[in-house]
């Protein structure tokens, strides 16, 4: 596949496939019946993606947006300014700092309150004449954030006192144990275990209703009760499938299953092509001896960009469609695999470090496979310093 974005220098660069983005927000959005609101999770620099590049992409297609750190909710206001787009509903999902959540009431974005440590924040903002839109976390049985079912309602007295300045606006909860498994029986309690908390919630505030938001990617694929107002969608916008388990329970719960279109694309050009002869070594440690005169690739990437050390020996990438092992150990700036059989000379190549190539594909989950992990470290680690371009 020519490489339809490769810029001139040496370093490796991400291809982001806007058609790809818009055809996995038409697929949550045909689910969407009674309508729930899309939230985009844009959390880890768009789960490695790159917030800049995908923002304008994401951004007139959902309704809400996501992030976990105020700075980049306070990106998506500054290109709303810029770009002259409709300011949309912002969540802010992570802690934050006193200072940090009256900025964000400056900017009319919402915040997650998991804790009792707003009654400063409250004083702070009556001060100055603010409000704060605001979002209860209910810990129902991930052990993480939020308040717990015995907290409720006696350890939320303070929201009441301080209604006049933070506005309670909606509930959330996240599932513990939805991608693991094929049968929902942990997420159903944790469902009834949120409704149970919403109830105490709307008595103990006086109000009649709340936007709730509880599914992440996997639920709001393959749980319909668990959509609620709002369904936060991470990493299946970006075209990957949360787990195995879910791709399964999706073709029992869907009865097909749908079609996910990965959005991201990561490849490089070679910095040198070159024959080495038979029993010469590659990389350090020696780990490997070429059986054979062999014609390398050396590739300006490494476990510095995000390609994972622990593939070394396992990996594959492709070079005109051909899948060529990665040779020896990966280094931090350098990889060299084996190219005889992908180019007849050595003039430099394209490699394709996570994508398709002709009819050959390395998915992030291939990738995450040979590295002992999940496809969401693996796209979550791309470094930032490399170029994102959207094709
Ligand atoms: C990361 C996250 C999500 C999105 O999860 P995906 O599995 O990527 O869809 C949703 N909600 C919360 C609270 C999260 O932390």
């Amino acid at each position: 596949m020519p490489p339809s974005a490769s810029p001139s220098s040496s370093a490796s660069w991400i291809e982001l496939d806007a058609a790809s983005l818009r055809a996995n927000v038409e697929l949550f959005r045909s689910f969407a019946r009674g309508s729930p609101q899309l939230g985009a999770v844009l959390k880890g620099n768009a789960y490695g993606h790159g917030l800049d590049e995908l923002l304008p992409v994401t951004h007139p297609l959902v309704d809400v947006i996501y992030v976990i750190a105020a700075d980049d909710a306070l990106r998506v206001r500054e290109l709303e300014r810029q770009a002259g787009l409709a300011p949309r509903q912002v969540v802010v999902l992570g802690a934050l700092t006193a200072d940090e959540a009256l900025e964000l009431a400056r900017a009319q974005v919402d915040v997650v309150v998991a804790d009792r440590a707003w009654t400063d924040v409250a004083t702070r903002l009556r001060a100055e004449g603010l409000r704060l839109a605001c979002h209860v976390h209910i810990d129902t049985g991930l052990g993480r954030e939020g308040f717990t079912l015995a907290q409720l309602p006696e350890e939320l007295g303070f929201l009441r006192e301080a209604a006049d300045v933070l506005e309670v606006r909606g509930a959330l909860t996240h599932f513990a144990n939805v991608e693991d498994v094929t049968e929902q029986d942990y997420a159903r309690a944790q469902t009834h275990a949120f409704d149970e908390a919403h109830d105490r919630l709307l008595r103990l505030l006086g109000l009649d209703r709340l936007q709730r938001h509880v599914a992440a990617s996997a639920a709001a694929l393959l749980m319909p009760d668990a959509r609620y107002e709002a369904v936060r969608v991470g990493i299946a916008l970006y075209g990957l499938w949360p787990s195995p388990e879910t791709r399964l329970s999706a073709r029992l719960v869907l009865r097909e299953v749908p079609r996910l279109h990965p959005v991201l694309s990561w490849r490089c050009r070679s910095q040198a092509v070159k024959w080495l002869p038979e029993g010469a070594f590659v990389g350090y440690g020696c780990t490997y001896r070429c059986p054979q005169p062999t014609r390398v690739a050396v590739l300006p990437v490494g476990y510095f960009d995000g390609y994972p050390r622990l593939v070394s020996g396992k990996a594959h990438v492709l070079v005109n469609g051909q899948r060529c092992p990665v040779l020896g150990r990966v280094m931090m700036n350098h990889l060299v695999v084996d190219v005889t059989l992908a180019t007849n000379d050595d003039a430099p190549v394209v490699a394709t470090l996570i994508g398709q190539d002709g009819n050959e594909c390395v998915s992030a989950e291939l990738l995450a496979g040979w590295a002992q992990t999940i496809n969401y470290e693996i796209v979550a680690r791309l470094g930032a310093h490399i170029r994102r371009v959207v094709v």
